[in-house]
């Protein structure tokens, strides 16, 4: 048993993790990363973010090359793709990015420890190691502890089947080493959808279902014309319907569904994709042990500040409430860092931007047409369409609208959702407007 004193302890070596370890460090703290694998990156860099926008991105060269290049008058030969290629890549990157975290460790002199953390009732972090139980004693500690897919239960799809070859969570379905002929994509959010449209475009049938009635948490009309999108391309939706179970045969994947209202019925795939939603990462972590309180989600709590309900100890990103998404978990992690710094930490949530990376792009800021009217906030829309936009037109973009909520009151931007080419890195210029409190005149001078 070791004990060594630092300022900060970070646990988990996430999008949250690594750059609150940075920061610290940077701010003049002896600052130790612990992390369960040696890959730093968490979730985003591992599973997540990076090796999804690096299939989509292969997926989709390869779709604009098979469909989209006719109509310019460019001919070619027959396209065909190598999936260990594209596999390959995406593990290059993957790769040359959490080497370049490791990097970035060792230049800010942060020590990084590998082994699973758990708190203990002292308020000490044990980190088990090597057949070893190392314990490390921190001024403060920050728990970045991320999150992991959140399963069905048992009696819809048996655990026993969860085997990342035919009953996928993103993490198997990223990683597939053969195009599916028949995949159902269970929940049509950001990881469904995305997942979903590289295997579309690679040849596979997708049927993606959901309770819901519309995609992504989007208001009614962005949604509605995104499926309209996706479905031109191959998806098939079955909205508004419930998974009632799943059963293996050696060949094939019985799937009972049941849409509102209707019968049961039965869709035979050869894989199905779990992708309802993510549940932070906070069991057998010592947290009860150590007097860290979760909300029934599971999210452990905090204040404002970050601080957990032991002293001490603080927790940002997909372990705590909020948007689980890599940028968010950053910020948070910086203004964790610099509160405790004697700065002045600070996260606008209103201006964290959330965007699916599937063609069209949809990217979402702010306040949606929803939850304004559920909120009972009085607005104006503004709406214009791509197909209007010459510039657009000229790119074969003409997909998709921007569409924009001002506060009534004072045509203050409460929000924004564009569904179009590039709606990722437009959506920037209204986070912008946004961070500036900026109005519908403010846009139009412009
Ligand atoms: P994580 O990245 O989950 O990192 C937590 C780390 O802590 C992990 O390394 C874990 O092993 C470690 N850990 C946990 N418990 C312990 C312990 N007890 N001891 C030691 N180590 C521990 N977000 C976006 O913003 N944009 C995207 O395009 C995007 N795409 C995504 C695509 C997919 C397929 C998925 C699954 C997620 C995507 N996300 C995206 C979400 C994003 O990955 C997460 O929001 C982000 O990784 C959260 O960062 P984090 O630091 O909170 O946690």
């Amino acid at each position: 048993m070791t004990e060594t004193p630092y300022d900060l302890a970070v646990v988990g070596a996430g999008p949250g993790g690594y750059v609150a370890a940075i920061r610290a460090s940077q701010l003049g703290m002896r600052t130790a990363l612990i992390n369960e694998y040696e890959s730093l990156g968490g979730t985003c860099l591992n599973v997540g973010c990076i090796p999804s926008k690096a299939l989509l991105h292969s997926s989709h060269l390869y779709k604009q090359s098979c469909e989209g290049l006719e109509e310019h008058g460019i001919t070619t030969g027959k396209i065909a793709f190598d999936l260990k290629a594209m596999q390959r890549r995406k593990q290059k990157i993957v790769s040359s990015l959490t080497g370049g975290i490791e990097f970035l460790t060792k230049k800010n002199r942060i020590e990084v420890i590998t082994g699973r953390a758990r708190l203990d009732k002292t308020g000490a972090v044990r980190v088990s190691r090597d057949k070893k139980n190392h314990r490390i004693q921190a001024k403060n500690i920050l728990l970045a502890l991320g999150s992991k897919p959140m399963l069905l239960p048992d009696s819809v799809v048996p655990s026993a089947l969860m085997d990342e070859q035919r009953i996928l969570t993103s993490t198997g379905a990223l990683a597939l080493s053969s195009v599916p002929r028949r995949i159902c994509v269970v929940g049509a959010g950001v990881i469904g959808l995305e997942l979903g449209s590289v295997w579309a475009r690679l040849g596979s049938e997708v049927v993606v279902l959901d309770r819901l009635d519309h995609l992504a948490g989007l208001d009614e009309d962005t949604s509605r014309a995104f499926q309209k999108s996706l479905e031109a391309q191959g998806l098939v939706f079955r909205l508004t319907t419930d998974l009632l179970s799943v059963a293996a045969t050696k060949e094939e994947l019985a799937i009972k569904i049941q849409s509102s209202g209707g019968k049961e019925e039965t869709l035979q795939a050869s894989h199905a994709l779990v992708a309802v939603g993510r549940k932070p990462a906070t069991q057998d972590c010592g947290l009860e042990e150590a007097g860290v309180a979760c909300d029934a989600r599971g999210c452990v709590q905090i204040d404002e500040h970050f601080r957990t309900t032991r002293e001490g100890v603080f927790a940002i990103g997909d372990c705590v409430r909020g948007a689980m998404l890599a940028h968010k978990a950053e910020e948070e992690g910086t203004a964790v860092v610099e509160s405790l710094a004697g700065h002045r930490g600070h996260v606008d949530y209103a201006t964290i931007a959330g965007i699916v990376y599937t063609e069209p792009e949809v990217a979402t800021v702010g306040l949606s047409e929803r939850e304004a009217k559920a909120q009972g906030i009085s607005y104006k829309l503004g709406k214009f369409p791509f197909s209007a936009n010459a510039r657009a037109r000229t790119s074969s973009a003409g997909e998709g609208f921007v569409k924009l909520l001002f506060a009534e009151r004072d045509t203050r931007l409460l929000g924004a959702q564009i569904l179009g080419a590039e709606a990722g890195t437009l959506i920037q210029e209204l986070v912008a407007i946004m961070a500036y409190r900026g109005t519908a005149e403010d846009i139009a001078q412009i």
